[in-house]
């Protein structure tokens, strides 16, 4: 067995701005497969962040960039990777379809088990964290959305697509005036997980066949590097292609 450091507080995050007044901030001793992409997003009245990583130190207290301004913390879905933070922020906000898994999270319903491991990790969060007894605070919505509802920054909007198949609440979020998508982990530049026990394979393919569509011009996933338009087309037309 291995056997791993803990990582100081101060060193979990790293934060890169990636233009559009966009961040990306990161957990880099996560293993790269693991490592859900937080995406945070500055508006005028406000700011919203997109995902809030494992939850294994406080996004609040080491990055400050998340409480500078009021912020509406969305979970593009419910696995303990991507909404571990979300109980740090008052207005949360999710799918109906998994707004009871964000109130009721569980070890098994996030796919915390069996994925989290120490295996994940190239270096361990701090003490007293322990990978067998990992798990996400619970953090009820406080906003529930559906397909077509409008996340309002002021001077950004960002409508909500409901995009089933990897998990039943699956959102992306799309800015039409930007051509920006913030799409999950329904679709990035990597392995796609397909056999999770809430995935379904026909709401997969409808969901897909609605992204191609999008005018994008960069994609920000749940996981993995982002991309521009032709790589968007590119990787849903082979997914699509090996299904029919
Ligand atoms: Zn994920
Ligand atoms: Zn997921």
């Amino acid at each position: 067995m291995r056997i791993l450091d803990h990582a100081k507080p101060e060193d979990w995050y790293s934060t890169k701005s990636v233009g559009d007044d966009v961040t990306y901030i990161g957990e880099p001793f996560i293993e790269e497969f693991y490592r859900c992409n937080i995406w945070h997003i500055r508006g005028r009245d406000g700011d919203m962040l997109v995902d809030s990583g494992m939850g294994v130190v406080s996004l609040t207290a080491w990055v400050p960039l998340v409480t500078e301004r009021p912020v509406q913390a969305v979970a593009s879905h419910t696995h303990f990777d991507h909404i571990g933070c979300h109980h740090e922020f008052e207005n949360r906000i999710c799918h109906r379809c998994e707004a009871d898994l964000l109130a009721a999270p569980t070890r098994k319903n996030t796919l915390a088990d069996p994925y989290v491991t120490d295996e994940i990790f190239t270096k361990l969060p701090p003490l007293p964290y322990a990978s067998t007894t990992y798990a996400v605070k619970a953090a009820p919505a406080t906003r529930i959305v559906e397909d077509g509802d409008v996340i309002d920054l002021g001077d950004r909007h960002f409508e909500v697509i409901h995009t089933p198949g990897h998990s039943p609440g699956g959102i992306a979020l799309w800015e039409a005036s930007t051509g920006i998508l913030f799409s999950g982990d329904i679709v990035y530049d990597g392995p796609l997980i397909e056999d999770t026990y809430h995935a379904n394979a026909k709401d997969y393919v409808r969901s897909m066949e609605r992204l191609y569509d999008l005018p994008v011009r960069v994609v920000h996933g749940g996981h993995f590097a982002s991309y521009g338009a032709e790589r968007h087309r590119e990787i849903i037309k082979n997914w699509l292609g090996n299904r029919t």
